[in-house]
């Protein structure tokens, strides 16, 4: 499984790179045809990414959480072994936050 999390749905089975975007098989359709019809509708710079979190934030996102007054040797370790596994902070918080629910 891989630890990449899909722009557009937030499961951890991204294995496709499309504009900036790391989609799974199922959204990698809905994200090229956002793309798509964003482009016919005439807009420029159209991104990938950006559409996938549209589709995110329209139908998967649980809101937002803002975590203050984090311990700096806590982050800076997290941001080592994250970048170390090539993920994103984020990625490796909702990495963490699955392992510990097993809501994945
Ligand atoms: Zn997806």
């Amino acid at each position: 499984m891989s630890d990449r999390i899909c722009d557009a749905c937030g499961k951890p089975q991204a294995f496709i790179h499309y504009g900036g975007a790391m989609l799974c098989r199922t959204c990698d359709v809905d994200v090229k045809q956002a793309v798509a019809q964003a482009r016919e509708s005439g807009a420029r710079n159209v991104s990938a990414l950006a559409e996938a979190r549209k589709i995110f934030r329209s139908q998967f996102s649980g809101g937002d959480i803002i975590v203050k007054d984090v311990p700096a040797d806590l982050k800076a370790a997290a941001q080592g072994v994250a970048e170390s596994a090539g993920l994103s902070l984020r990625e490796f918080i909702l990495s963490a936050m699955a392992d510990k629910t097993k809501a994945r």
